[in-house]
């Protein structure tokens, strides 16, 4: 017990050092080893757990039930057996779960409940067992005020005639199990980005076991998943998903997500989708969304393309405000100009351009015809909310969507301490 609270503490003390510091000396210091250990220590024999996994269930169906929590942003699941294997989601029991422990209920009154909506292979049980991915609905058996999906499959079903296809590239950080990025010096920072995008070799790329891993289950869950890439920060990684049509994108978006942290448990890691997982010159994780209706795959696409990006320009305050789970606040942190990215405050557009809010492909303008790329979305958004504010604006032309981002922390503290600095210089050059 001594030791793991005083691994905390050291852990905790040597994360942060000033940016722009050298690479300290890759020794095994003592805080790495106590971590190292760590990970050992919550870890349990994977052998003998796969002798019991091996076990014939008999004619019983295991079920994992998946829903998004009152975050917005993390997945809780529980298991239930089912007597049946189930082909389609309409024959899965309604169920419900205690929505005080997860931010989705107060006081006495706290079911919440179990929509089936989805069904998946269960690439960690096998067999006939299944994934159920499920809408969360309220006593009224009405969506719960959490549950984005019922809107989104609305408005993709108000769409459906114009086809749209969405790919979106799921970028994501490994951590240490205390917290530390997976793969990093404890004692300091790995050497500036450059080397480690699509990286090669034991000192570029950290935890491709779980990358490859994940790209399998998903594969064998039914996730269309379409590739995967490290990223600019050492410990970074990325996965696509898509093209995939309509109201699919955000439930393949949201299994693939489960996949994530569930492989990265079998491997004693976190996978974390925060936006800016480490401040500094290291980039940020983003959900880059890929948009396009069939008018835009057929030549004379370009066109459509340039609408809706004009479109989309009206709206710009609208759209940051549905591309995280904190109106804005989490891209904040992320959108900062700088790390290819585009200024949270502006809208911006280009061909092949990595520093603009949307990036129309090279190949797209070459074609005349594909599709664009919004490159706002933060990489712990939530997919249902991004393609539905898109579709919202592009297809159905709604001028006004119901939120919008104000600058919150980020301008405001900005100015604030510009204000003061000056009301500080000019009280100083006065007392002179
Ligand atoms: P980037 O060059 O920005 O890194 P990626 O190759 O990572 O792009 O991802 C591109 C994504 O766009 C993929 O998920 C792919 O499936 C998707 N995509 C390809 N064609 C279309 C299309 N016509 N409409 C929507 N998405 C598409
Ligand atoms: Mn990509
Ligand atoms: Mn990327
Ligand atoms: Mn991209």
């Amino acid at each position: 017990m001594f030791a793991l609270v005083l691994t905390f503490a050291l852990a905790g003390s040597t994360i942060i050092v000033p940016k722009g510091s050298q690479v300290l000396p890759k020794s095994r210091s003592l805080t790495m080893d106590m971590s190292l250990n760590l990970r050992e220590q919550f870890s349990t024999d994977k052998v003998i757990a796969t002798n019991f996994n091996q076990l014939d269930s008999g004619d019983k169906v295991l079920a994992e039930y998946i829903w998004i929590d009152g975050s917005g942003e993390f997945l809780r699941s529980k298991t239930r057996t089912l007597f049946k294997e189930p082909t389609n989601p309409d024959e899965l029991p309604i169920w419900n779960f205690d929505g005080s422990s997860t931010k989705q209920a107060e006081g006495a009154d706290s079911d919440v409940f179990l929509k089936p909506v989805a069904i998946y292979r269960d690439p960690f049980r096998l067999g006939k067992h299944k994934l159920v991915l499920c809408e969360t609905l309220d006593n009224k058996m009405q969506p719960h005020k959490t549950n984005y999906r019922r809107r989104c499959a609305q408005v993709m079903e108000a769409a459906k005639d114009e086809h749209p296809w969405f790919g979106m590239e799921q970028e994501y950080t490994l951590l240490d199990v205390d917290g530390h990025p997976f793969g990093w010096p404890k004692n300091g920072f790995p050497g500036p980005q450059g080397p480690y995008y699509c990286g090669v070799g034991a000192n570029k790329v950290y935890g491709r076991d779980v990358v490859e891993a994940h790209y399998r289950a998903c594969l064998y869950a039914g996730v269309n998943i379409s590739g995967t890439n490290a990223e600019v920060m050492p410990g970074q990684w990325e996965f696509q998903v898509g093209p995939s049509e309509g109201i699919e994108m955000g439930d393949q978006l949201w299994i693939a997500r489960f996949l994530l942290h569930r492989v990265a448990e079998e491997f004693g890691v976190i996978a974390t989708l925060d936006p800016k997982p480490i401040q500094g010159d290291w980039n940020g994780a983003g959900c880059h969304t890929n948009v396009s209706t069939e008018k835009m795959r057929k030549p004379g696409g370009y066109q459509e393309i340039i609408a809706a990006i004009e479109k989309l320009s009206q709206a710009h305050a609208e759209h940051i405000a549905y591309y995280d789970p904190t109106g804005g606040k989490d891209n904040e942190r992320r959108l900062t100009g700088l790390h290819e990215t585009a200024s949270i405050s502006e809208f911006s557009y280009g061909v092949a351009s990595r520093c603009s809010s949307i990036r129309i492909p090279r190949q797209t303008q070459v074609d005349g015809y594909g599709y664009y790329e919004d490159r706002r979305p933060s990489s712990n958004c939530d997919p249902y909310c991004v393609t539905e504010a898109i579709i919202r604006t592009t297809c159905l032309d709604v001028k006004k969507l119901s939120r919008s981002y104000t600058p919150q922390d980020a301008e405001k503290l900005r100015k604030m301490i510009n204000d003061l600095q000056k009301n500080k210089i000019e009280e100083h050059d006065e007392q002179k």
